[in-house]
């Protein structure tokens, strides 16, 4: 059995580790790029959303270097995802494909059903087995989340440009590496250590955006055409909405294993949206409530064109963003968006939450990029 499943930012090691600890062969796609989207795109039906058509270019250049079993999640609620797996076997199957493909269902009180799978998977491999590997491959997604934040927050006041980005390949690489717990915390510790010697500009207070949405598109670099990489050159600390562990939580564990600050995070967005509305719809609303009552200086709210959940949010954006005293930029994003037009765009929002600063009394003390 040859695994592959698709890219989403920096999933790929956490889902490596885990089936390679279990001796599973694994096929990664190559990273998401122009070929990926173009192929994904010719395959796929034109308003399908983007995260779809890119995945199916994921799985198109995985089969193609010999893989011969996909691994997809599935999806409940009323959005797109949970079909994405039926669509896409019969694109593939369409195209002539031979493969297996095994769609992980979230849980939701189903834990055997999940387990079976990852049974099959891994042909047998005993519970004490399949936990160390998942504990091994969990701990990187806490370690990478990590990561991901301490180079946001480095990145806005480097000295020396592009250095963090330097420092944060390199450890990627190591944490992918990394083959027991142990290894993993004396990874921890260089990684650490090299973030801490990054010299930075002390009297620089970079500007807080928070970043909420559709979550491919936040946490897949190439579709959201490195937003957080732009602002942090923008001179912009960047806090996410989500990240790979708490969809990792969200989706292969059990509902009793979310924290309760889930629960209290949606009630922010109650007077807004009520119910569940598929994908992070209610949750982008709540976030941005969130990071008003904390202090940023503003949100971007990011989507791929057509997605439903976000569109919902989007039609709330104006009223939170006026009641809560805080500018909210929403993106959309598809296959034609280009880093040079989002680029303009971030620019100029940038510099009006630098001139609103400015009315307040902090311009002195915000860097100009
Ligand atoms: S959340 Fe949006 S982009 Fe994602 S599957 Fe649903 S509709 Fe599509």
């Amino acid at each position: 059995m040859k695994v592959t499943f698709p890219h989403m930012g920096n999933l790929y090691i956490p889902l490596k580790t885990f089936f390679e600890t279990l001796e599973v062969e694994v096929i990664v796609p190559p990273p998401c790029s122009k070929k990926t989207l173009e192929l994904g795109c010719k395959y796929s039906p034109e308003f399908a959303c983007l995260p779809l058509k890119i995945t199916l270019g994921n799985f198109i250049e995985a089969l193609n270097m010999g893989a011969d079993t996909i691994i997809m999640a599935g999806g409940i609620g009323p959005c797109r995802f949970g079909y994405y797996a039926e669509v896409q076997r019969e694109i593939l199957k369409d195209l002539g494909y031979k493969f297996n493909m095994i769609v992980l269902e979230p849980p939701k009180g189903h834990l055997l059903d999940i387990m079976k799978k990852v049974f099959h998977i891994t042909n047998k491999k005993n519970i004490k087995e399949i936990y160390s590997a998942a504990k091994l491959a969990w701990e990187k997604a806490l370690l990478l989340d990590r990561l991901d934040k301490m180079v946001n927050s480095i990145r806005p006041v480097e000295l020396m440009k592009g250095e963090t980005d330097r420092v944060y390949k390199q450890a990627k690489q190591q944490i992918s590496m990394a083959k027991t717990e142990q290894e993993l915390t004396s990874v921890q510790q260089q990684i650490f250590k090299r973030m801490s010697k990054i010299k930075k500009a002390k009297d620089k207070v970079p500007i807080k955006i928070g970043l909420v949405g559709e979550i491919y598109t936040i946490l897949e670099p190439f579709v959201n055409l490195n937003i957080e990489r732009q602002l942090g050159e923008l001179g912009v600390i960047v806090e996410r909405g989500i990240y790979i562990s708490e969809w990792i939580r969200d989706n292969l564990f059990p509902s009793f294993l979310n924290p309760k600050e889930h629960i209290e995070l949606l009630n922010l967005a109650e007077p807004y949206i009520r119910c569940f509305v598929g994908g992070h719809g209610r949750e982008s609303i709540a976030q941005i409530v969130k990071y008003s009552k904390e202090g940023f200086d503003g949100v971007i709210h990011l989507l791929p064109l057509t997605c439903m959940p976000e569109i919902v949010a989007k039609s709330a954006v104006p009223l939170v963003s006026k009641d809560h005293n805080i500018p909210v930029m929403t993106l959309v994003l598809d296959e034609h968006s280009a880093e040079t037009g989002v680029r303009t765009r971030l620019e100029a929002f940038v510099d009006l939450i630098r001139h609103r600063k400015e009315e307040t009394g902090n311009y002195a003390l915000l860097p100009r990029n």
